[in-house]
């Protein structure tokens, strides 16, 4: 991976965390040093589509909130939810995806103090001490993408070792495996794979790896002792999604027992009115902009409801039928 330019926030710039990084990317003597990464970062718009050909590198220091409470129907009911931020932005590009927009930069900034977002983690395990209790990573980036360098899953690793009541899940649309790899697999640390059928990969899906590859990771993981689940979102209509949904389910179970995928989130596309106005701009060709999709009063786009709830209810019973249970099946955001 080739950053133009690499910045290095002075409070961190000393800590093994930062140099592991820089080490990493061979960028040891070629970084500047900076007060403030938010000084620089999205402090002029910098077009998302840069990220293309001229992505910066921020290290730096998350400052503010470390872990909040998830958005609701985030992840299996019945649980609380939380998610802490360890990067902003992502290498891949896929067309709907909600960071177009949301930061005035698609530069990658990874953040290094992850000894206080662990304390703040285990500060929140502290507040459900007999409850299971979820943590998401990747909320504002792949949490397997640049796992090599970001270097911070042996430390997330470590900490949930500790309290086995408490669930992590990394979510990617990657099949870099490799420190995963390296770690023994830990029964609350859960590896959630991204999937679409392979024609919507290549459609909207830019530089992540092809499904084949998605499911060869997943399958390896597995087998590896790692627990691993799926996310069918977001769905994207076709003209063909019912066979491609169909066939996607297919691959799925031909790859790995149902019994051994914790378990599968269903979604369907939607965004923000704003995002949406992203989306056209990056995108004016896109299939997504010539979608069924309509404005809701709270300004969402997204389908109407008897499309959302049949393409939700169709993949649903396809699971189903494909041997998956009830309980470990959950609908997105409905
Ligand atoms: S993998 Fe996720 S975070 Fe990265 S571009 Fe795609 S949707 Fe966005």
């Amino acid at each position: 991976m080739a950053f133009e330019r690499i910045f290095v926030e002075k409070s961190i710039a000393e800590r093994p965390a930062t140099l592991a990084v820089l080490k990493k990317i061979n960028a040891l003597d070629r970084f500047e040093i900076i007060e403030k990464y938010d000084d620089y970062f999205g402090r002029v718009k910098k077009p998302y589509l840069h990220k293309r050909n001229q992505l910066n590198l921020y290290l730096a220091e998350k400052k503010g909130q470390l872990v909040k409470e998830a958005p609701d129907a985030y992840g299996l009911a019945g649980a609380p939810h939380f998610y802490f931020v360890h990067a902003y932005n992502c290498i891949y590009e896929c067309e709907y995806c909600y960071l177009q927009g949301y930061f005035n930069s698609p530069d990658i900034v990874l953040f290094t103090n992850h000894d206080e977002i662990s304390k703040e983690i285990i500060r929140h395990i502290h507040q459900y001490p007999n409850q299971e209790i979820w943590f998401h990573a990747g909320e504002f980036s792949d949490s397997l993408a640049l796992s090599q360098i970001s270097g911070e899953l042996e430390l997330y690793h470590q900490l949930f070792k500790k309290f086995p009541h408490a669930r992590l899940e990394l979510r990617t649309k990657s099949a870099n495996t490799k420190v995963l790899e390296s770690l023994d697999p830990l029964d609350n640390m859960i590896t959630s794979f991204s999937m679409s059928p392979q024609s919507s990969v290549k459609k909207y899906d830019h530089k992540t790896a092809a499904l084949k590859l998605r499911l060869k990771a997943m399958e390896k993981l597995s087998m590896l002792g790692h627990p691993v689940a799926i996310h069918l979102d977001p769905i994207i209509w076709s003209p063909n999604w019912e066979s491609d949904y169909q066939e996607l389910v297919h691959k799925i179970t031909e790859t790995i027992n149902p019994d051994n995928i914790r378990y599968v989130s269903i979604g369907v596309v939607r965004f923000p009115k704003k995002m949406f106005k992203d989306i056209k701009n990056n995108y004016p060709d896109s299939d997504l902009v010539h979608q069924p999709l309509i404005t809701t009063t709270n300004d969402l786009v997204r389908y109407r409801k008897p499309l959302r709830f049949k393409i939700l209810n169709t993949v649903e019973s396809m699971l189903k039928t494909a041997g998956f249970k009830a309980p470990q099946i959950y609908k997105c955001m409905e």
